[in-house]
């Protein structure tokens, strides 16, 4: 009886610990993963400017921040540099890319995987700021 107990006491505890360890190596994993696929996804560019870059200096850009409500699903995700990345900071995309419009261009060109939502705002980004320079232009 005491035996059973102990034995079915040791079944209880030892999947859980084994559990645990699966979540953590799993999450570092698809971290990897997940940073390897987006950057193939994204032609292995800067969706914001465009440039070439390696797997060592691509970072990982919450399109829409995670401090503005972002998650990390693969549709928010896309390969920046560094300089880009820090460009955007914590901006909606809306925001950056009606500052940035060149941001904006190429980020509707290589940001394939992306959330189209993201790619339709990027847009009206991107012709709202032209509308502006345009209005700007002919003021002046
Ligand atoms: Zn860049």
């Amino acid at each position: 009886m005491s035996h059973r107990n102990v034995h079915r006491f040791a079944l209880a505890r030892s999947p859980r610990g084994l559990a645990r360890h699966r979540r953590r190596v799993l999450a570092q994993h698809n971290k990897r993963h997940v940073k390897r696929e987006t950057f193939r996804d994204c032609g292995r560019r800067c969706v914001y400017c465009g440039t070439s870059l390696g797997l060592d200096n691509a970072t990982l850009d919450h399109v829409l921040p995670l401090s503005r409500g972002g998650d990390h699903a693969p549709g928010n995700l896309v390969s920046a540099c560094m300089a880009c990345n820090q460009l955007k900071g914590s901006l909606l995309p809306i925001e950056f890319f009606v500052r940035h419009p060149w941001a904006g261009a190429n980020f509707m060109r290589y940001a394939r995987a992306v959330h189209r939502n993201f790619k339709r705002g990027a847009r009206r980004a991107v012709s709202l700021a032209c509308a502006q320079s345009a209005q700007a232009a002919q003021a002046a």
